[in-house]
């Protein structure tokens, strides 16, 4: 049940028509594991925390550098040498204390992966590499949860919303090679700040759509920015016939 005082911190959202309380109290029930602390789980954890997510399960295996803090806006000076998910549970717990932080200072696989997997209601795919987001789509397909994905380099951001368990292709079906390693990366590429930020706040948007059901959700869909010239565009993700990973759902 929300309280006088969450009727009032979650007011401006309950305000729109189309926003009811019992969207809110979804929200206030809801588990959402965040994988990576970094560019893009900085403002997810942020705004889902800020509109009243139950609980935040951080999960990241790396520890915040000077080279993070042009973008990872969780993480400051001080947090430098500390784990991420500590320096992002301590920026929450301050902030937003009705939001329950738990942390897992690991790289997600294995059975670690289907356990956590297997305890919230979505995964927030913020990570930099393919090994890990395919792993994330088979255990999400598994425990039959919807997996919002982003990514972002350079000045290009794009964000895939996935739920085979309703009917949606999955990010197999995006990327159907295997051998994805050569995908780009902050770390060799570079990116701009505020483009991480976008794509994340964006990210983030989404979740919340697709928790309480408000607006329109771009499930089974990805988009595409780049934010140097704001060109985007969208495409539908069809379950392709045969996929490994996703076939199997009804
Ligand atoms: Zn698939």
């Amino acid at each position: 049940m929300l309280s006088d005082e969450d009727l009032e911190r979650y007011s401006r959202q309950l305000m729109l028509p189309d926003f009811s309380l019992d969207q809110q109290e979804r929200l206030t029930q809801a588990r959402v594991l965040m994988v990576g602390c970094g560019g893009l789980g900085s403002p997810v954890a942020a705004y889902l925390a800020a509109a009243g997510v139950g609980t935040l399960v951080l999960a990241d295996g790396d520890v915040v550098e000077l080279s993070n803090l042009s973008r990872q806006v969780l993480h400051g000076e001080g947090d430098i040498g500390l784990r991420k998910v500590e320096s992002a549970a301590a920026y929450i717990r301050a902030r937003y204390p009705r939001c329950k932080v738990e942390t897992i200072p690991a790289r997600l696989q294995g059975a670690l992966l289907q356990e956590t997997a297997g305890s919230v209601d979505l995964v927030a795919d913020g990570s930099d590499n393919y090994p890990t987001r395919f792993a994330l789509n088979r255990a999400c397909i598994a425990q039959g949860i919807p997996m919002i994905s982003a990514a972002a380099v350079r000045s290009e951001g794009q964000l895939a919303s996935f739920y085979p368990a309703e009917g949606t292709g999955c990010y197999r079906c995006l990327y159907p090679e295997v051998g994805a390693d050569t995908a780009l990366s902050c770390r060799e590429s570079g990116v701009m700040g505020p483009v991480v930020g976008v794509v994340g706040t964006l990210q983030a948007l989404e979740i919340l759509k697709v928790l309480s059901g408000w607006g329109e959700a771009l499930l089974g869909r990805v988009l595409y920015l780049d934010l140097r010239t704001y060109g985007q565009h969208v495409l539908t993700v069809p379950r392709r016939e045969g996929c490994p990973d996703c076939s199997s759902v009804d």
